[in-house]
């Protein structure tokens, strides 16, 4: 990609949604009584809202029309049958079973293939993976290669696994102290970075020498897809139809969250290749938590959309123009000398907010100073993922402070366009010019757990 590429978006707009942006001083009121935490803001007072790219895409003509076709039958609805179909096309599965959303099918499955202690290997477990595997006794293990915590670097497949340290972790612990391996594509916690298919297909190699089961939690596949097709030699003219079925096919089944590359605003499942047996156990436990295993807490119409999608997010053009969008934001930061973390990943823009506010000590909160001077300053929401979402140790009550303090700039799919990405960056821009001026923030409300949510804020003077 030569710098600074626009890509003509492939599609054009039929349907639209208003948004505002409110004057500077509605603004400064709204983020006060939120308490100086965007999460507490009404989304109607947002311009721009990147706070996640997690069910906030816009839907086709196509899934806007299968929608009108939904069989709202309680049990064998027609668009469960046409769901079954992708997931058979697309990601190769014989079997599955729909769920209402990702944490869903991670709550139905883990307490089927973990046993009390055991330990859980993954590249990075996302937050609410951890929580699940948590909670039913297991033990999430990250073992992502070390040069996913260098920013600097530009490695291509930084949510690649570290293989040497999951096979000595096998060995150490012994096989039957694991329950299985879960491989993130791409890798959120690290930024949306990807995991190469070599990277996949050496990991499957190792949990089939130890008779392991290995399971993808495979909510953004097809951007990961899309990296493989770019960067990994061997796959530059394969189709993304391929790649995917490839990547699947190093697996024994997946969580899914249908909420991302689903292209759908609701919705999740769990994947089974062919292991008939965890199929029958997997449609036993979904009825008393998520419903009848032919809608698991989706509706009918719901189905519908997720069938299309999982069709539509495989297109190239659609995701060479996705990815190109996400990549054209990083680059012109970064032009702009705003640090951002590298490579850009698929799905979002991370301002490393120790390196532009260095004279905010981190319990100040530096990054999620900057959310709150973003949205004051262009009306843009973004998300602090640092000292703030770290909370505090639990032993000891003491702040953790990361190594990233990290302002995410999250981007739907199919919802915003390059003139958005200009507005982002003109504001961060300006920001830019006064940073010296930004001022750290103290809490002055935290609530026990998961505060990001609900914590409140002032400027410290
Ligand atoms: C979003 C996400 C989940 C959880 O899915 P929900 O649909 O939000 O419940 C799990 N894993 C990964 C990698 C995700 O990005």
């Amino acid at each position: 990609m030569t710098e600074l590429t626009r890509m003509p978006e492939p599609y054009k707009m039929k349907v639209v949604e208003p948004i505002r942006l409110i004057p500077r001083e509605d603004r400064e009121k709204a983020i006060k009584e939120a308490g100086l935490n965007q999460f507490l803001l009404q989304a109607e007072d947002v311009f721009i809202d990147l706070l996640t790219d997690s069910g906030t895409g816009a839907m086709s003509q196509d899934q806007w029309a299968g929608m009108m076709i939904g069989d709202e039958s309680y049990a064998g609805s027609r668009n469960f049958y046409n769901l079954q179909r992708s997931v058979e096309d697309v990601l190769g599965y014989k079997y599955f079973v729909p769920t209402h959303q990702g944490r869903g099918a991670e709550n139905v499955l883990f307490p089927l293939i973990i046993k009390p202690g055991q330990y859980i290997l993954g590249n990075y477990h996302f937050d609410t993976t951890k929580a699940h595997i948590e909670l039913k006794g297991g033990r999430a293990i990250n073992l992502i290669h070390q040069r996913a915590y260098d920013t600097a670097s530009a490695h291509p497949f930084k949510g690649d696994i570290d293989l040497e340290k999951l096979e000595a972790f096998i060995n150490e612990k012994g096989v039957e102290q694991i329950a299985f391996i879960l491989m993130t594509v791409t890798c959120n916690s690290v930024g949306g970075q990807p995991v190469s298919m070599a990277n996949l297909r050496s990991a499957y190699e190792m949990a089939q020498k130890y008779n392991l089961p290995i399971f993808l939690d495979a909510a953004r596949f097809a951007e990961n897809a899309y990296f493989i097709k770019q960067r990994e030699s061997g796959y530059e003219n394969k189709s993304i139809a391929e790649i995917v079925l490839e990547t699947f096919s190093y697996s024994d089944g997946c969580t899914m969250s249908a909420k991302k590359d689903g292209l759908v605003n609701m919705g999740g499942m769990i994947g089974i290749r062919d292991n008939e047996e965890l199929f029958k156990k997997v449609r036993q436990n979904v009825v008393p938590i998520e419903g009848f295993p032919t809608y698991g807490g989706l509706s009918g119409r719901d189905m519908e959309a997720l069938a299309r999608g999982l069709r539509e997010v495989i297109e190239e053009d659609y995701l060479a123009s996705r990815i190109n969008q996400v990549q054209y934001l990083g680059e012109r930061l970064k032009a702009a000398g705003i640090p951002i973390q590298e490579p850009v990943g698929g799905h979002a823009v991370f301002i490393d907010a120790k390196r532009f506010l260095p004279h905010i000590p981190q319990s100040e909160y530096p990054a999620q100073a900057l959310c709150v001077e973003l949205y004051l300053e262009s009306g843009v929401r973004a998300v602090e993922v640092g000292t703030l979402l770290a909370g505090r140790d639990p032993e000891t009550g003491e702040e953790i402070y990361p190594e990233l303090d990290l302002l995410r700039l999250t981007i739907p799919r199919r919802v915003y366009t390059y003139n958005h990405m200009d507005w982002i960056v003109d504001g961060l821009k300006r920001i830019a010019t006064r940073k010296d001026q930004i001022v750290g923030l103290k809490m002055v409300y935290e609530p026990e757990i998961l505060r990001h949510f609900t914590a409140r804020f002032a400027w410290v003077k």
